[in-house]
């Protein structure tokens, strides 16, 4: 984000009194309407966010961010699952690219067509783990070149390079199927990347690798004013570069997950710039909770007189929250991640954790990570910040019940 002058904001009041903070298991993700008591999320006001939250500033570099398990859907809920879109949509990665982006990580951004909409849903992918199948697929007639061109090869392109395949590459150059090192990097055309070269080619017979236990997710719906035009109305933009920041932490290890104390060799490992275990953003292409940027202003303005998020949509005869997740489901399924191993979705908000796993759980969320706002992780000194963000974040939680808990 670049650095534009904020909404000044006197201090920073607390939304609302704390109420009492409930054990995670207790907290059932769909609510029980008959049980008013049922339906209190739980909540930390910002005073009472511990200063030791897991990534404030100046933290470890390392430090993985605090889960929380998902409890399996009871029979209950299974009723409302049934409610969910029935069936998924077809998606199709057309193309993929890297992208060296301005934190010095790499990231492989896939676009994705679908046959519902015309708009061209993307996922950002971190890390050398995850592939998608439809784009790896072999297509009719197609040429080395044409793979190459549209993102379907194996390792790094460079300039000469004929085939999409390294295997391919190997074979022609009478190598075996394990070759040195220095030979992939001098394939590659840069000496200094041999160790990238050569996890990229234990990626492709493994994909994301056991050990490295559920992928990081997240769900992120397009929002144009807070992503790109500065606007501290939500807190989109922050999120999306705090969920790349999480992508991009190395490797997990014993000692840097939370709880533990800093030893001599961790500090060391974050120096190294370790590879990291990746993760992906799915990015919806579901500007202002799906009513489009024209129906979001108009919701500013309906603001600015006066009415929340929620009140402002229902004005305009929107739904409160248009947006649907089976696009979402559909592309976590090619990108290998549906299954019994399950992710871990970096998220506050109750609904997404069931929408996305499909009509029949074809993706499984196991764990929960909670996206606490940085103005309160860091006491108001950095983070977006303003009266209107205040007004957006206590409507999300009084209305949409999202559990800004660190569990
Ligand atoms: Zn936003």
């Amino acid at each position: 984000m670049p650095d534009f002058p904020a909404h000044a904001s006197p201090g920073f009041p607390p939304m609302q009194a704390p109420k009492p903070k409930r054990n995670v298991s207790e907290f059932q993700l769909d609510t029980n309407p008959a049980d008013p008591s049922s339906v209190a999320p739980p909540l930390v006001s910002p005073s009472l966010t511990p200063p030791t939250t897991p990534f404030a500033n100046g933290q470890r570099p390392d430090r993985q961010p605090r889960a929380v398990p998902v409890p399996e859907p009871s029979s209950e809920n299974a009723e409302e699952q049934g409610a969910l879109l029935e069936k998924l949509p077809h998606v199709e990665c057309a193309v993929r690219a890297r992208i060296p982006t301005t934190t010095g990580q790499e990231m492989w951004l896939h676009l994705y067509h679908n046959d519902v909409d015309e708009k061209e849903h993307l996922a950002i992918v971190f890390g050398p783990h995850i592939r998608s199948r439809s784009l790896d697929a072999l297509r009719p007639g197609e040429t080395e070149r044409d793979r190459m061109i549209r993102g379907a090869y194996v390792g790094t392109l460079y300039p000469g390079r004929t085939s999409s395949r390294l295997e391919a590459i190997r074979k022609d150059a009478g190598v075996s199927s394990r070759p040195s090192s220095g030979y992939l990097a001098a394939l590659n055309g840069s000496p200094g990347k041999k160790q990238e070269a050569e996890s990229d080619t234990s990626s492709v017979a493994s994909g994301y690798p056991d050990d490295l236990g559920p992928a990081m997710v997240r769900i992120h719906s397009e929002c144009y004013t807070g992503e790109t035009v500065w606007s501290a109305r939500c807190d989109c933009g922050e999120q999306l570069d705090e969920a790349a920041r999480l992508m991009s932490l190395p490797m997990p290890t014993p000692a840097s997950t939370p709880g533990s104390e800093i030893g001599e060799n961790d500090a060391h490992r974050a120096a190294m710039k370790l590879p990291s275990a990746g993760g992906v953003i799915i990015y919806l292409r579901q500007e202002g909770r799906g009513i489009g940027l024209a129906e979001k202003l108009k919701a500013y303005n309906l603001q600015d007189l006066g009415h929340d998020t929620m009140e402002a949509n229902l004005l305009l005869r929107h739904p409160g929250d248009a947006r649907s997740y089976g696009l979402a489901t559909a592309m976590l399924m090619d990108l290998g991640l549906d299954g019994e191993r399950g992710i871990k979705l970096l998220t506050n908000n109750p609904d997404k954790v069931r929408a996305v796993e499909g009509p029949q759980r074809e993706v499984r969320v196991v764990e929960r990570v909670p996206m606490i706002p940085l103005a309160w992780k860091t006491d108001g000194k950095s983070g977006v910040q303003g009266p209107e963000v205040e007004r957006y974040l206590s409507t999300k939680i009084e209305k949409f019940k999202h559990m800004l808990s660190s569990g």
